[in-house]
């Protein structure tokens, strides 16, 4: 399970601005079950936004958005409302805010910050990965993860080593992650972005919260003390 969180609603509306008409997309999945995205959970979502002064266009909930092919053939009837629509706030966790980026060519705005459990994260089958960093990103990368998609973690734009072909000087099978970035952007004509200075990560987010260190099923996982093998 991927474990969200929403986000401040100052750093979502934050987000949003210079949209107006703002089309919001839901989890049944894991976010249903951390209260973030579930269809349970829209309607105040929802509220929040409509008081910020928000139109929200329409809304759907989808299973698990982490199944891109699901995102997409759950997305489809709503094209027109999306098309229609400045942004997509998604309510979920990295994966699926950056299903929902792949799936549709408009900007998507991360409403939740995904945190780190230390594990249990199940599997999801596309090539979306999220490092539960604790504070999403995504609204400014074009709904592409810096820290997964780049060998060297950089939020701040490429290292300067990616190819003329745009590969990773790390592994040249792979894509450079900014290069990735830099064309979304570009389709999303939102490459001012780029520009802006994401302030320095805390690194403490990508540790287990105490309570999840302290657990049983964390201590499982502990190699048994040398002394403690003789007893
Ligand atoms: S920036 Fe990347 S690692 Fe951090 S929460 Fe968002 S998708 Fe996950
Ligand atoms: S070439 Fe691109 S993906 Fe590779 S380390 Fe540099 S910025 Fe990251």
């Amino acid at each position: 399970m991927l474990v969200s969180e929403l986000k401040p609603d100052d750093e979502i509306i934050g987000s949003l601005q210079g949209d107006t008409r703002v089309f919001l997309v839901g989890c049944n999945g894991c976010a249903s079950a951390c209260e973030t995205g579930g269809a349970e959970h829209l309607p105040a979502v929802r509220r929040m936004l409509e008081q910020a002064g928000k139109a929200v266009t329409d809304s759907t909930v989808v299973d698990f958005l982490c199944d891109k092919s699901l995102v997409r053939s759950r997305l489809r009837p709503f094209t027109s409302q999306i098309m229609d629509s400045d942004s997509v706030l998604v309510v979920t966790c990295g994966v699926g805010v950056q299903c929902v980026a792949d799936s549709v060519l408009k900007r998507v705005r991360p409403a939740c910050n995904t945190i780190n459990q230390g594990g249990s994260r199940g599997t999801w089958p596309g090539a979306e990965r999220c490092a539960e960093c604790g504070d999403c990103l995504l609204d400014s990368t074009g709904g592409i993860c810096p820290i997964t998609n780049c060998s060297k973690n950089m939020v701040n734009g490429p290292c300067g080593g990616t190819t003329p072909q745009g590969n990773c000087e790390v592994d040249r099978e792979r894509d450079c992650g900014w290069h990735l970035i830099y064309e979304r952007l570009k389709d999303l004509d939102e490459l001012d972005k780029i520009t802006e200075i994401v302030p320095a990560k805390k690194y403490g987010n990508y540790l287990p919260s105490y309570d999840v260190m302290t657990s049983r099923h964390w201590a499982v996982d502990v190699p048994v003390a040398e002394g403690e093998q003789d007893e």
